[in-house]
C-alpha cells in the first residue's frame, strides 16, 4: 500500500511534478495509505492527447478484436478478485463481502460489454424509394471520460469504461481522490491485458482536474457519478462545452411498508438496505414509511435489528458494517442526527460516537433510527449518506406514495407488500428511476440501465447495458442510390 499514487497516461505510469496532494486514509484505522496527486489541467491535456492519438487506430480495430482485450481483462479481474476486494475495504471501509459484491458487478459489466459486436449493430431499410437504401451505423464518439465518487471505488468506472472501449472509444478515468487505490490496481491489470498505448488513461485529482476534463475540447463524452450539487455543475459545464453527458446525482430513498407485508422479511431486507455500506450507497433506504398497522411491529423490529448490527473493521470476521469515509463525514452525519431531533424526530436508536475497541481512531457511527421524521423538516429531504434511517407513519398507500414523490430526488423507492395490486399501483405512480418490490436495494443488473430520475440524474442515457452502448456511439445515417440499371454493363 505504500507505492506512490500515480497517473497512467499514454501507457506509462507517472506522478505529475510539483503538484498538491491529499492524504488517502484508511477510514477504520486512520492509517495513511498514500498521497494522491491533484493533477492540474496540463496533465488532463496529456491524457486527452494520448487518448485522441490512440483513437485513430482503436476505432478501426474490429469490434471482435476489441472484445478480446475485455475477455483478458475479465480473467485478470477474476484472478485478482480477492486482492481488489481487500483494497476496496482498506480504502473505503466497507466489509469484505460488500467489496466482493462490488467487484462482481464490475466484472458483470465487462461480460456484458463483450457482446458489443451484436449490441453495437445498426439497422437498415432497402428501397426507401426505388433503388435507394438507408442504413444506420453506430460509430464511436471519440475520447470519453468518467468522474467517479468514493462509495464504489471498484464498480462505478465499470458502469461506463467497458462499453466505451468496446464501442471503439478511448478513455480517461478520474477516480475519487478519497479512494484512488483500487483503480491503480485495475489499471495495472488493464496494462497486463495489453490495451494499446493511450486507449485507457487515469488521471487523479479533484475539482480542478474535473473542470479541466469538462473544458477539454478533445473529450467528447462525460459520465459522472456523485452528489447532486456537483452533478448540476458537471452537467451544466459539460453542456456549455458541447459534450454529451450522463450525470448521476445523490439520493434519498424511501421504502414503504404496508400492513400486509411479511414484517420479519421486510425488516431484514430494510436493515441491510439502510446500513449496508454504512448507508453510503446511492440506493440505501434512508426513509421507511409505514402504513397503518405496520407501524408498531415494523418500528419495534427495525430498532432491534439496527441495535444488533456488528460494527468494526471490514476486514475482520463477522463485521456487518464498517466506518464512514472521513472524520468530516462522521461529524456531518452526527450533526444531521441532532438536527433531526431538533426538528421533532425521536432518536430511538442512537449510534453517535461509539467506541469500537481497537479502532478508536476510525470514523465509526452505529446504526441510528430517527422516528417520526416530519415531512416539513430539513431531514426529510436531505441526503445524509450515513447509517441513519428515518421513520415516518401514514394511514394510506396514497399518502405514502405522495411522500415518495414530494422529495426532490428520484433514485430508488421500494414497497413491501403481499398485494400484487398495491405493487402495480406503486410501480406505476412512484416518480423514481429504480423500483423495488420486496427488494431493499433495487440495483439494476449490468444488462439493464442504472436509472435515476429528477435530482438523481441529469441526461437521457444511463450507465450499463444498451443505454451505455447508445451513449458511447453516435448514429450515422447513410442514404444510398444504386439503381439496378447501373449493373447492366457487368
Ligand atoms: P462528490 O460529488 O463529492 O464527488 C464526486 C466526484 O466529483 C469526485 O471525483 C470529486 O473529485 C469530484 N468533485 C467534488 N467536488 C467537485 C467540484 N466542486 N467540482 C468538480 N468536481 C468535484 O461525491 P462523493 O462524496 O464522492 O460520492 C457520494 C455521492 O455520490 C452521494 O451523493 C451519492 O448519492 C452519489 N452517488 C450516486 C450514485 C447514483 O447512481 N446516482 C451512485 C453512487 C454515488
Amino acid at each position: 500500500m505504500s507505492d506512490p499514487i500515480r497517473n497512467f497516461v499514454g501507457g506509462r505510469w507517472s506522478v505529475p511534478d510539483a503538484v498538491e496532494s491529499l492524504a488517502v486514509v484508511n477510514p477504520a484505522t486512520a492509517e495513511r495509505l498514500g498521497d494522491v496527486p491533484l493533477s492540474p489541467a496540463d496533465e488532463v491535456d496529456r491524457a486527452a492527447r494520448a487518448a485522441s492519438k490512440a483513437f485513430a487506430d482503436w476505432r478501426r480495430t474490429p469490434a471482435t478484436e476489441r472484445v478480446q482485450y475485455l475477455f483478458k481483462l475479465k480473467n485478470l479481474l477474476e484472478d485478482n478478485f480477492e486482492d481488489l476486494a481487500r483494497t476496496i475495504t482498506i480504502e473505503n471501509g466497507k466489509t469484505l463481502d460488500e467489496s466482493r459484491g462490488e467487484m462482481r458487478r464490475a466484472i458483470e459489466n465487462v461480460e456484458v460489454a463483450c457482446g458489443i459486436p451484436t449490441l453495437m449493430q445498426g439497422y437498415n431499410s432497402e428501397d426507401i424509394a426505388r433503388g435507394i437504401d438507408e442504413i444506420m451505423v453506430r460509430q464511436p464518439v471519440g475520447v470519453a471520460a468518467a468522474i467517479c465518487p468514493f462509495n464504489f471505488p471498484g464498480m462505478i468506472p465499470f458502469w461506463f469504461m467497458p462499453y466505451a472501449l468496446a464501442c471503439g472509444n478511448t478513455y480517461v478515468v478520474k477516480p475519487s481522490e478519497k479512494v484512488p487505490l483500487t483503480m491503480i490496481k485495475v489499471f495495472e491489470l488493464l496494462e497486463v491485458a495489453g490495451f494499446p498505448e493511450g486507449v485507457v488513461n487515469m488521471v487523479n485529482g479533484s475539482k480542478e482536474t474535473v473542470d479541466a476534463i469538462l473544458e477539454h475540447p478533445t473529450i467528447r463524452a462525460i459520465s459522472f457519478v456523485g452528489s447532486t450539487p456537483v452533478a448540476k455543475h458537471v452537467y451544466a459545464k459539460a453542456a456549455a462545452h458541447g459534450k454529451r453527458a450522463q450525470v448521476q446525482g445523490g439520493a434519498k430513498n424511501p421504502i414503504i411498508v404496508l400492513p400486509d407485508a411479511d414484517i420479519e422479511m421486510s425488516t431484514q431486507i430494510a436493515v441491510d438496505s439502510a446500513f449496508g455500506n454504512a448507508g453510503q450507497r446511492c440506493l440505501a433506504a434512508s426513509l421507511a414509511v409505514t402504513v397503518g398497522e405496520a407501524r408498531a411491529s415494523f418500528t419495534e423490529a427495525i430498532a432491534e435489528a439496527a441495535a444488533e448490527r456488528v460494527i468494526g473493521y471490514g476486514l475482520d470476521d463477522g463485521v456487518e458494517m464498517g466506518p464512514v469515509i472521513t472524520p468530516e463525514s462522521k461529524s456531518r452525519i452526527e450533526d444531521l442526527i441532532g438536527r433531526g431531533e431538533s426538528e421533532g424526530a425521536r432518536i430511538i436508536v442512537d449510534g453517535r460516537n461509539p467506541k469500537i475497541e481497537g479502532y478508536e481512531n476510525g470514523n465509526f457511527i452505529r446504526p441510528t433510527i430517527l422516528d417520526g421524521v416530519p415531512a416539513t423538516g430539513e431531514i426529510f429531504g436531505t441526503e445524509i449518506f450515513g447509517p441513519v434511517l428515518g421513520l415516518m407513519h401514514v394511514d394510506t398507500i396514497d399518502e405514502a406514495i405522495a411522500l415518495v414523490n414530494s422529495g426532490s430526488y428520484g433514485n430508488m423507492a421500494s414497497l413491501f407488500t403481499s398485494s400484487g395490486a398495491a405493487a402495480r399501483k406503486f410501480r406505476y405512480e412512484a416518480e423514481v428511476g429504480n423500483i423495488g418490490i420486496n427488494i431493499g436495494v433495487a440495483a439494476p443488473m449490468a444488462f439493464f440501465p442504472f436509472s435515476g430520475w429528477r435530482d438523481s440524474f441529469f441526461g437521457t442515457l444511463h450507465g450499463q447495458g444498451r443505454d451505455a452502448v447508445e451513449f458511447y456511439t453516435q448514429e450515422k445515417v447513410v442514404v444510398e442510390r444504386w439503381p439496378k440499371e447501373w449493373t447492366r454493363k457487368f
